[in-house]
């Protein structure tokens, strides 16, 4: 028996913008965790795929000079048969899907085949460029009409099919599109066409991306740019008009303070983008390299056996986030909620731990200055005696706080919370950029980050910048007979950001 369309799979043709992950729409973000299958283009960003399912099924169509490129044929066959045997699927493109895409084609193949088809827009490379570059494409005074050109005609296309007299006369922006292989053969039509060789040009290349470059130069000179002097690879766009003109300080995008700096943020995976979002907002290539990997304790029962007697304690101590994170869902899993820490006291090591307690509604009744173990137990020496104390750790860690209140006469129960294993190998993308001396800074931003560094990476860190988030962190650099750059001032994240925009302005 046939299927009917209504059960068939619906086709969702994504726009997944010019190379930032955060320029897709939300809509998009909402069809690609919906996905059951994903197509996506070279172009799309992989970062953009974080947003789709797990156990969803990903499909790359192919990298030039790479792998194999899927013929559109194939493309079309593909989704058709997915979504006729009631899959979910979602085609992303970059850019905009209708813009030199080919979205037509699979339309096409859609309509034909009785399937449903939403088409979620995307910002194509040709605005974001200009606006990554500082140019407005309609400026008020300078061009009243844009026009997004191919540079590149299907090969089957024996003659040009553009009209160049008419683009030679366009009132406004040419943005050119895929012009890198064919710069010569276009601009000199247009300038056979009527076109002032001294017309100003923008050349654009990976747009809103840490490596975007731009380059202003005129139309006679945009082929020798891109083939010889610059020697730029695609995807480029290239802005011709009076706008190209426009004051290169407008260029906002590549003169944010840490634009061209590669940083490798080494916290676990699951903390990263606490860093690596303010790190990209200032213009940084953000790579990640997590040294140290969080799972579940060894053994939960320990933590159970105190989650059920918590009663018994004066203080409940934590000396990471993790650690409070981990305690507390574990309490809220096995049944328990915020009342069972009823009268008894908190204590958080610095400002992450305070504010992944605020995130459970809990307020620290103690945080040390200087967010130090030996500042906190001396901030809870005068509490010691006889108060009974636990202290929620990781499997590996420093006994200073355990020591000292011991030693005050306290009684003091550890339980581990979380196991902390170093990262054993980096991936291969990151050591390949580390041997390259691609790495312009690595944050360091603990001591057991610090030491799993060294072994990961050895004599290879002395050849970074490297930013330390505090006192302790740098004593274990410095025995590891490395010298940090930079110390946070304020031994957080933020501060770690702040130290690096410091040397760096
Ligand atoms: N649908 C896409 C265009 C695909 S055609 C869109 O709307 O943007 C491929 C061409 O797009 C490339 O040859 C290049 O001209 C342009 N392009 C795509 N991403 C780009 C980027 N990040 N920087 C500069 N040009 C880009």
């Amino acid at each position: 028996m046939s299927k009917t369309s209504s059960e068939y799979g619906k086709v969702y043709l994504v726009g997944a913008g010019p190379g930032d992950p955060g320029l897709i729409t939300l809509r998009g973000v909402e069809c690609l965790s919906r996905a059951e299958l994903l197509l996506y283009d070279y172009l799309v960003n992989p970062a953009i795929l974080q947003h789709v399912a797990a156990g969803a099924e990903v499909i790359c169509l192919g990298r030039h000079g790479r792998d194999r490129i899927w013929p559109q044929i194939e493309i079309n066959a593909t989704i058709v048969e997915a979504a006729c045997a009631g899959r979910t699927v979602v085609r992303l493109k970059g850019g905009d899907p209708a813009v030199f895409a080919r979205g037509a084609e699979e339309i096409e193949a859609l309509a034909s085949a009785g399937i449903q088809w939403e088409v979620v827009p995307g910002v194509t490379a040709g605005l974001a460029a200009g606006s990554y570059a500082g140019i407005s494409v309609t400026h008020r005074d300078l061009a009243s009409a844009v026009a997004f050109v191919t540079g590149q005609e299907t090969p089957d296309k024996s003659e040009d099919v553009l009209d160049y007299g008419a683009l030679a006369e366009f009132p406004g922006t040419l943005v050119i599109y895929m012009g890198v292989t064919t710069a010569r053969r276009w601009t000199s039509a247009l300038i056979a066409a009527g076109k002032s060789p001294q017309t100003p040009a923008a050349i654009v290349r990976n747009c809103s991306l840490p490596n975007q470059r731009s380059i202003r130069c005129s139309l006679s000179e945009v082929p020798d740019r891109l083939e010889e002097k610059d020697r730029l690879r695609p995807p480029v766009i290239v802005i011709v008009g009076a706008v190209a003109a426009l004051d290169e300080s407008l260029n906002w995008f590549e003169q944010l303070p840490l634009f061209g700096k590669t940083v490798l943020v080494t916290r676990p995976i699951h903390q990263v983008e606490a860093v690596a979002r303010p790190l990209r907002a200032l213009g940084a290539n953000v790579v990640v390299q997590s040294a140290i990997q969080i799972s579940d304790p060894a053994d939960w029962q320990p933590v159970d056996a105190a989650l059920d007697n918590l009663g018994r304690y004066d203080w409940l101590v934590f000396s990471s986030s993790n650690g409070a994170r981990r305690l507390l869902n574990r309490l809220c899993q096995r049944g328990g909620d915020m009342r069972n820490l009823a009268g008894v006291k908190l204590a958080a090591i610095g400002p992450g731990t305070a504010a992944e307690l605020a995130r459970f509604h809990l307020s620290a009744d103690l945080q040390p200055e200087d967010f130090r173990a030996e500042s906190l137990a001396s901030a809870l020496e005068s509490e010691a005696a006889d108060r009974r104390f636990l202290l929620a750790r990781a499997s590996r860690g420093r006994e200073v706080l355990a020591d000292s209140l011991n030693a005050c006469g306290a009684d003091v129960d550890q339980i581990v919370v979380y196991d902390s294993q170093d990262v054993a190998t980096a991936d291969p993308d990151v050591q390949t950029l580390m041997d390259d001396r691609q790495v312009d800074w690595i944050t360091v931003t603990s001591s057991a980050i610090a030491r799993s560094l060294d072994h990961m990476f050895g004599g290879q860190l002395g050849e970074c910048s490297l930013a330390s988030i505090s006192p302790v962190t740098t004593a274990t650099l410095r025995e590891l007979g490395l010298e940090p750059t930079v110390e946070a001032k304020t031994y957080t994240m933020d501060g770690v950001v702040e130290a690096i925009l410091s040397v760096t302005q």
